[in-house]
């Protein structure tokens, strides 16, 4: 490596205020804890068990021992999750930097077995929970070990209606591992298995599917298109297994749901909404400004596909890097990019400012280059210090400065609900990226306003347009399909060449005249369709994104008032359900179309101006 990609790139992080290494004794202490505590459960969960049968009918007075038994695991679990996690953090930290860290790999295989234990120890407590009266549970959190907790346990109890009996219940958990979760693991194992001929130049070329799919973000428009057809011919030699999994995956689910019907009709959308904290009023309101907005994202998709010279977006576009137009692209040195986020950050407070200087002053950044790193860029923390940490490669890009911005946006939330009680601290996916996309959306402007030349300025607008497009049109193309599939499996199974028809349609309805050719296999190539544990791994994306948007847009409206009121939308955003969030710091309401109707009008002068690029750049 020369000296001069040295200043480039970024530092190692410091881990070591956690733990010398990955067998070091601190960590043997903290596990030794850990199962101490689980033992304790064992001896709470003696107590709470025998109740669980007619937990349904009981008394505040016979539920007494219950409820001092349920604290007692409440207290000792969260103790014991950050006991177990914080190795967790080390080893998954320790292996992204060097996949081939041994004791980190031995140590990760360790805390598997603590992990399940620690599950099957606290179904006792959720299942009591779930049960009892609301008299019982007024009692049970009207304490100051349980109080916190209030929102978690109410949000988890809108559900226990579809409550099936307990025996059922875990009759239902036993079962699904060969049975829904067996078709998951199905899909994965194809998956990994599959290999490609793909035509790289002129030359065919083996190889296996993630490679592949790491060509759809080559500048080259030929090779994206190569790669996404020879992908697709060896799906197509897939598609009865396929079709045999994601039928029997919906089928598993559409079969429970109509089994916990008993009291009132369960809606396959019900569950993800629950999940995602946000209720079915939100998200029609949400998909219907989505509709709205088609010709403003088929707008973008086609100023994308004509700075590649052509008439049509292809569905191999959908990750299309900028397209190169020469060598200007000058590289920002990492501290440089540092400082380029801590004032822009500042620019909405300086506290914001200060968070980022803290953050690489701590060391609390990995961004070097190493060849046993692991790609990809996360934030992640330890539980028991409560600090962050954020991972990546940094090599100088534009691109590179906005990912580090966007982690740092993670990082920031979790800072802010530091010092809550842990009952507070997690958040659903749809909230998830609210910081992190208010972060890189400030950080692009800034990268905006110093580029110098329109193709520089496209390089970094591009991505923009991008994830309009995913978001806005992609993402509903997911949901429009599921959402259909779901209705015609009731009747019967659906055969693959139905399953190619359906998706189709999905694809002509979201994109339209925009796109050269729709991409029917999409429900067999797209692992989130096959996902056993959770179901519409997609319209949280679009919430997310139009939602963080709304916020980011907020600032310009609210002045003076903007900070205080995000400071404290972010440290909500683990004790509220979405439309409250929204209500209490925004003064807006989720149901309506109008708060998702001013953010989509937000990004209408920056089609604009990609337009204005694109053209300069094309002439
Ligand atoms: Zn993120």
């Amino acid at each position: 490596m020369s000296d001069m990609n040295n200043n480039i790139q970024g530092v190692p992080w410091d881990l070591s205020s956690e733990y010398e290494s990955a067998d070091c004794p601190a960590i043997e202490a903290d596990l030794n804890s850990a199962s101490e505590l689980m033992d304790q459960m064992i001896e709470h969960n003696s107590v709470l068990l025998p109740l669980l049968e007619q937990a349904e009918g009981m008394g505040v007075e016979e539920a007494t021992d219950g409820i001092e038994a349920a604290r007692e695991i409440h207290r000792i679990s969260e103790d014991v999750r950050s006991l177990i996690g914080n190795p967790d953090s080390y080893a998954d930290c320790r292996m992204s930097v060097d996949s081939h860290d041994e004791a980190a790999q031995v140590l990760s295989g360790r805390l598997q077995s603590y992990q399940k234990r620690y599950t099957e120890l606290s179904q006792p407590l959720s299942q009591f929970l779930d049960l009892v009266s609301v008299k019982v549970i007024e009692d049970y959190l009207n304490h100051e070990l349980t109080r916190s907790a209030r929102f978690v346990v109410e949000h988890a109890r809108k559900r226990r209606d579809f409550n099936l009996s307990l025996g059922e219940e875990n009759l239902v958990s036993g079962l699904a591992q060969d049975g829904i979760h067996a078709w998951g693991r199905l899909y994965d194992q194809l998956a990994g298995t599959l290999t490609c001929d793909v035509l790289v130049g002129n030359e065919s070329q083996l190889m296996g599917l993630a490679e592949t799919s790491g060509l759809l973000q080559d500048p080259d428009d030929r090779t994206r298109e190569n790669a996404w057809r020879s992908i697709n011919e060896s799906w197509s030699a897939q598609v009865e297994s396929c079709a045999a999994a994601i039928n029997a995956i919906a089928g598993w689910r559409l079969e429970l749901g109509r089994r916990r019907s008993s009291k009132r009709p369960v809606h396959f959308l019900d569950s993800p909404a629950h999940m995602n904290r946000i209720s079915h009023a939100t998200l029609e309101a949400v998909l219907s400004v989505a509709e709205e907005s088609i010709p403003l994202a088929r707008r973008a998709a086609l100023l994308q596909a004509k700075a590649y010279g052509k008439d049509r977006y292809g569905p191999w576009d959908q990750r299309s890097p900028a397209p190169s137009t020469g060598g200007e692209d000058r590289s920002i040195p990492y501290t440089e990019a540092l400082e380029l986020i801590a004032n822009a950050y500042s620019s909405v407070d300086p506290t914001m400012g200060e968070f980022v200087e803290m953050m690489a002053e701590r060391k609390w950044i990995e961004g070097t280059v190493g060849p046993r790193k692991r790609p990809g860029a996360y934030c992640t923390g330890f539980p028991k210090s409560r600090t962050p940490r954020v991972y990546m490669t940094y090599t100088g890009g534009a691109s590179d400065v906005i990912t580090l911005a966007h982690e740092l946006g993670h990082a920031f939330h979790s800072w802010t609900m530091k010092d809550l009680p842990d009952s507070q601290r997690s958040y659903g996916m749809s909230l998830a990226e609210t910081a992190s996309t208010f972060g890189e959306t400030i950080v692009r402007d800034a990268l905006l306003e110093r580029a110098e030349t329109p193709s520089q300025e496209l390089a970094i607008a591009w991505e923009e347009m991008g994830a309009l497009v995913s978001f806005i049109l992609n993402i509903p193309t997911r949901f429009e399909f599921e959402k259909n599939f779901y209705e015609a499996r009731q009747e019967r199974p659906l055969l693959p060449d139905e399953l190619k028809e359906l998706m189709s349609q999905a694809w002509e309805k979201w994109y339209g005249e925009s796109l050269s050719e729709p991409d029917p296999l999409f429900w067999a190539n797209k692992l989130h369709f096959f996902i056993s544990g959770l179901s519409f791994y997609n319209f949280p994306y679009l919430f997310g994104y139009l939602f963080s948007l709304g916020v980011y847009a907020k600032r310009l409206s609210f002045g003076d008032e903007f900070f205080p009121r995000y400071e404290g939308l972010l440290l909500d955003t683990g004790r509220m359900t979405a439309e409250d969030l929204a209500a209490k710091h925004l003064d807006v309401d989720l149901t309506r179309p109008d708060f998702w109707r001013e953010t989509v009008a937000m990004l209408k002068p920056r089609v604009n101006h990609f337009e204005k690029l694109v053209n300069d750049v094309s002439v």
